[in-house]
């Protein structure tokens, strides 16, 4: 039977595939007597030999796409199963205490676990972790469980989760991962701002997608719409097919946009910029004709690997993205971890509202080692193209200066040291914090640039978790209360002859367009996907009449009354 779940529109586009489940498996088993030892440790063997037969295959697909530290996981792994003192006593276990091999497996390992977890020595603590993951995976062995593993996909599957970590979502397969749809998130978590990059249709915070889905069930991922149709009828999914065309239709018809500028019809230029998180986004930002790179979230360089990056692949990185902007202007905001964006080497501690915790700025003031050594690789790289530099979450003038302090004393050094940095780079700051926003006159006198990131701007300023699907009726971009906060402060960058952009998700919205090009907005940078259709809409606008608009609705009460007027005036 076919059914339809309700979920957060978080990636436009269409997908159509089975569904292929990433959850933890259920592992669970009762402890048994055996009579026939021998025929169980046959059992074991058996897992055993799969478990390697497994492990190998993912070794040799981790080495060639991910590269060969990925690689050397899995030859840990190989080297756990492979050892005689951790072999032998669980079979010891089988044979003299008459257990299954399941407990028998689960009791040798855990006290092997225990003991090395207790070693005052990081290699051993590691290989505690080692010895976990292969225990899972003998496990679902004797268990019959499949374990699912996404870099082992190869053909073409919607992915079915609980949630995504923004890492995870980092090593999705392009060529095979069709959709994704999760039961928690928003529409500003970052799996979903990932999803916008790397335009994989994606429909998350259906609540249930991971208890009504099941693997191999055929699924319609309609990222426009917010839906999971689950089992559709033929009928259903060819009406979804013929709406997929059409949407590559009218993507087409954008296409044309992309090497124009992007002009209201009357004649008020803004530039249109793209957010990236890699490098490699760069690709996605240029085929779609973005003017600049207005949010480069450095923070994923810093993701899914287990040390810093080091100065020169950070300064490599930058220098690419400089290079292949081309004199472009580059907008990079410095680290920004916490939140959901997580660091485990690190090893901070566990917080109760990481969204209001030691992050980002404050993180960096604090370990200043880290900072420098990104502020370093920023103003090498700054001589290969238009570079400008942003703090995240300012929320104080103090924060600014310091931060600001701290790039100036890393330049000096540089160039005593004979080092050439540019001496024409912006420096600016995200205003997502509400005490920032307030202040954005006093703001304007000492940066040269705001970017307003409303996906946390919202957050605070409507106390509303932005990973919360329960609250997410909060996260209200045309409520009358961002609206004011957003005229703050473009009009006091105005003031002070200095420009504002928008790199939050409201700048790629359809409906905020009109209000923010009616604010003055100088920039606006979303995902590369939205792009074109951005400046399609845009082209249409005409900004003395959108000018009006805004100061209409600035006056208005509630959201839905915003959107009534925008709608009217705009659709
Ligand atoms: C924002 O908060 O709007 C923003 C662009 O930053 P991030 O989404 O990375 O927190
Ligand atoms: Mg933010």
């Amino acid at each position: 039977m076919s059914t339809i779940l309700k979920g957060i529109a978080a990636s436009n586009g269409i997908a159509i595939a089975k569904a292929y489940r990433l959850v933890e498996p259920d592992l669970s088993f009762s402890k048994k007597t055996i009579e026939d030892t021998d025929g169980e440790i046959a059992r074991f063997r058996a897992a055993m030999d799969a478990a390697k037969s497994e492990l190998e295959v993912i070794r040799e697909r981790a080495g060639s796409e991910l590269g060969a530290d990925k690689a050397a996981i899995f030859d840990a792994h190989l080297l756990v199963l492979n050892d005689p003192e951790l072999i032998a006593p669980i079979e010891d276990n089988v044979k003299n205490n008459k257990l299954n091999a399941e407990s028998a497996l689960k009791e040798t390992t855990d006290m092997f676990i225990t003991m090395f977890e207790q070693m005052d020595n990081e290699y051993m603590r590691e290989r505690a972790a080692d010895i976990r993951d292969v225990t899972k995976r003998v496990l679902s062995h004797l268990l019959g469980v499949k374990i699912p593993n996404p870099s082992m996909i190869s053909e073409e599957v919607i992915i079915v989760a609980e949630d995504l970590t923004p890492s995870d979502t980092a090593q999705l397969n392009r060529d095979f991962v069709k959709g994704f749809t999760t039961n928690i998130g928003g529409r500003t978590s970052h799996s979903a701002i990932m999803a916008r990059s790397l335009e994989i249709p994606a429909v998350v915070g259906t609540k249930t997608a991971t208890e009504d889905i099941q693997n191999g069930d055929l699924i319609i991922v309609d990222g426009l719409n917010g839906e999971v149709h689950i089992n559709p009828t033929p009928e259903i999914v060819d009406q979804y097919k013929k709406e997929h065309e059409r949407y590559e239709t009218q993507k087409a018809e954008w296409a044309k946009l992309v090497n124009e500028k992007t002009v209201s019809k009357d004649g008020q230029h803004v530039e249109l910029g793209g957010n990236i998180g890699t490098p490699n986004d760069l690709k996605g930002v240029l085929a779609n004709g973005g003017e600049a790179i207005g949010l480069y979230r450095t923070e994923f360089l810093y993701m899914g690997r287990d040390q810093l990056p080091t100065e020169d692949e950070q300064f490599e990185s930058y220098k690419a993205v400089l290079e292949g902007m081309n004199g472009k202007p580059v907008v990079v905001r410095t680290l920004d971890i916490g939140g959901d964006k997580k660091l485990p080497y690190l090893n901070l501690p566990e917080e109760m509202n990481p969204f209001l915790g030691f992050r980002a700025i404050r993180l960096c003031l604090e370990e200043q080692d880290m900072f420098r050594t990104q502020l370093r690789a920023l103003l090498r790289a700054s001589v290969y193209g238009n570079l400008k530099i942003m703090f995240p979450m300012i929320s104080t003038i103090n924060e600014f200066r310091q931060a600001k302090q701290i790039l100036l004393d890393e330049k000096e050094k540089l160039v005593n040291s004979g080092t050439s940095v540019s001496d024409n780079i912006e420096l600016g700051i995200m205003v997502e914090i509400p005490s920032t926003a307030v202040m954005a006159d006093q703001f304007a006198k000492e940066v040269d640039f705001f970017s307003i990131g409303t996906n946390d701007l919202i957050q605070y300023t409507m106390a509303a978790d932005r990973m919360n699907e329960r609250v997410s009726y909060l996260y209200q971009p045309y409520n009358p209360a961002i609206l004011r906060l957003v005229k703050m402060v473009i009009d006091a960058s105005h003031k002070e002859g200095k420009w504002t952009g928008m790199c939050g998700e409201m700048a790629g919205d359809e409906l905020a367009i009109p209000i923010l090009l009616g604010l003055g907005l100088d920039e606006f940078s979303m995902s590369a996907s939205s792009i074109l259709k951005a400046r399609a809409q845009i082209k249409n606008l005409s900004k003395a009449e959108m000018e009006k608009l805004a100061e209409q609705v600035l006056q208005l009460q509630t959201t839905e009354e915003v959107l009534e007027v925008v709608k009217k005036a705009t659709l």
